[in-house]
């Protein structure tokens, strides 16, 4: 493959895969002058998932938290390439990637190759449904923009269809009737906000059917969320049932139609036994599953063969089995859960090793450079032999780079009417807390975390204008 036309040769091509967490955490802390930076991805934008379940109600607006790549991009120091592509596949022989051009408009060239010095797989994960039959033809996911426009859309259908005229009462409680698979974090948070558009908004527009309107939430498991700590689970189970939040543990989906849920429910007495859910909209949040580039570099390497939630990485972030590959979040497996605050913090450690070996291998010239010059001028050896020690120095400092360390400042979920739950480290000690005010906590460490202050302007304008007229309703 051709290099970049405009790449500087004298410096190195790194490659960047990807715009969630943890490419553009990297992205933000990293130094572009030192080397000729490249980012592909098949989104332009950067999405603060934290609030995407606030979208599927319009409580948040989708544009609120996102925020384009490009004007990203533009506040760096140097110029960074970006193509709007997916990496189909990486050759870590050729150290090249592969690259396709899959959106609606298309030019004449739609695939080609992308050479690197230096690699950075933050290509995140795809929705797991565990082959589960029926699961990708019926249901929406909550990971993406578009799953929340599609379930906000479908929400209003369910609505519109249910008041349709004459439309049969067992029809209009399978219209109004909402499964979310999964008792997760997102499951949680999406049926906490399904719950308050309809007690804040619909139960006042739509008045003559509202009654019939239901929220079950299936989860395989004995529990709902199952990383939180067992007081605030109970909290959130208990917050549910007063909220009419039909919660089904123990129960795990086996088949999915166009109008109805298949699961296995295991009773007390460790009996199965098979339930029907008819629905009208049906949100699957089972957890992630590995995406295709991903697999198909870990079959060209032995070393990842064992390896089966990601590519396997070792402190400092480097793909188990290659050389200058490096991989961050959720398509990395470095030991820890798959959040926004793993891949942050993954993607800020990247930035400081690539800032730090750009400026160990500047140091490096110097010094080499400066060792030639002893030989030939004897004359000025007493400053330029205090030079070189004085730059062996800071190399030695620099070199000594510690591996990835995580820090966990803890977990945060909303629950729905007003209530959220924490899991907070506190001065080396945890906190749980559950309520209203775990709700304000929320709100603000959300709105601190948005990516710009023009996000943070949009999702406070959001909030208002949620609170004081009614979401939106309107079917867009
Ligand atoms: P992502 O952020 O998913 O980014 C992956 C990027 O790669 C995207 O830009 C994508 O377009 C791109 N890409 C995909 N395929 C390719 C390809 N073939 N080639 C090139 N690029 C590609 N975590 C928390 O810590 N706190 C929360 O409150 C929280 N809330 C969440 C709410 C929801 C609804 C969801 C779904 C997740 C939430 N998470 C939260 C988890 C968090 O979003 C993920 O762990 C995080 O996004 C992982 O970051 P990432 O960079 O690995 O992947
Ligand atoms: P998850 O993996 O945390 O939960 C998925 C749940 O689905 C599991 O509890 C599992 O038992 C259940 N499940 C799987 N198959 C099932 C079946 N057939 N029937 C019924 N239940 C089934 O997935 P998630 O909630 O999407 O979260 C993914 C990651 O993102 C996690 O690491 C999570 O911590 C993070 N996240 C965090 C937040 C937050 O901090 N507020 C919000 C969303 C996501």
């Amino acid at each position: 493959p051709e290099p970049q036309a405009d790449a500087d040769p004298t410096k190195k091509t790194l490659v960047i895969l990807g715009t969630g967490w943890g490419s553009v955490s990297l992205l933000k802390k990293l130094d572009t002058e030192n080397y000729n930076v490249v980012v592909i991805s098949p989104r332009n934008y950067f999405l603060f998932t934290p609030l995407l379940p606030s979208c599927t109600t319009g409580t948040v607006e989708h544009r609120s938290i996102m925020e384009p790549i490009r004007t990203i991009l533009r506040h760096k120091k140097a110029a960074v390439k970006f193509y709007e592509a997916e990496a189909s596949s990486i050759d870590p022989e050729r150290k090249v990637v592969r690259i396709a051009d899959n959106s609606e408009v298309q030019g004449d060239m739609t695939e080609t190759e992308v050479p690197y010095d230096m690699l950075v797989i933050g290509v995140g994960a795809e929705n797991a449904t565990f082959g589960i039959p029926g699961v990708r033809e019926h249901s929406c996911f909550l990971k993406e923009i578009g799953d929340a426009q599609q379930i906000r859309k479908k929400i209003m259908d369910c609505v519109e269809t249910a008041a349709f005229k004459d439309q049969t009462p067992e029809e209009v409680d399978r219209l109004l009737h909402m499964v979310v698979v999964g008792g997760g974090p997102t499951g949680v948070e999406f049926a906490g906000e399904l719950q308050d558009f309809f007690e804040e908004d619909i139960r006042k527009l739509v008045p003559d059917i509202s009654d019939r309107f239901r929220v079950t939430l299936i989860e395989a498991l004995p529990n709902v969320l199952p990383s939180f700590s067992k007081q605030l689970i109970d909290y959130t189970e208990s917050t549910f049932k007063e909220e009419k939040i039909d919660v089904r543990t123990k129960t795990m989906v086996k088949n999915v139609t166009d109008k109805t849920v298949e699961a296995q429910v295991t009773g007390p007495d460790g009996e199965k036994q098979t339930i029907i859910f008819p629905y009208g909209l049906l949100v699957w949040a089972t957890g992630n599953a590995v995406r295709p580039v991903v697999k198909d570099l870990m079959s060209r390497i032995p070393a990842q063969k064992d390896s089966r939630r990601g590519l396997a990485v070792n402190e400092y972030l480097v793909v188990q089995g290659t050389r200058d590959i490096w991989a961050v979040g959720d398509c990395a497996v470095a030991g820890y859960a798959p959040t926004a605050q793993v891949a942050g913090q993954e993607g800020s450690f990247l930035a400081r090793l690539f800032n730090n070996m750009a400026q160990t291998q500047a140091l490096e010239d110097k010094i080499s450079d400066l060792s030639s010059s002893l030989n030939l001028q004897p004359g000025d050896a007493a400053e330029a032999s205090r030079r070189l020690e004085e730059y062996q120095r800071q190399l030695r400092r620099i070199k000594n780079i510690k591996p990835f360390h995580y820090s966990h400042q803890g977990s945060l979920a909303y629950i729905g009417s007003e209530k959220a739950v924490a899991d907070v480290s506190w001065f080396n000690g945890n906190v749980a807390a559950g309520g209203r005010l775990t709700y304000l906590f929320w709100r603000s460490a959300y709105l601190s975390m948005c990516f710009s202050s023009r996000n943070r302007l949009l999702v406070l304008n959001d909030w208002f204008k949620s609170k004081l007229f009614g979401r939106d309703v309107s079917r867009e």
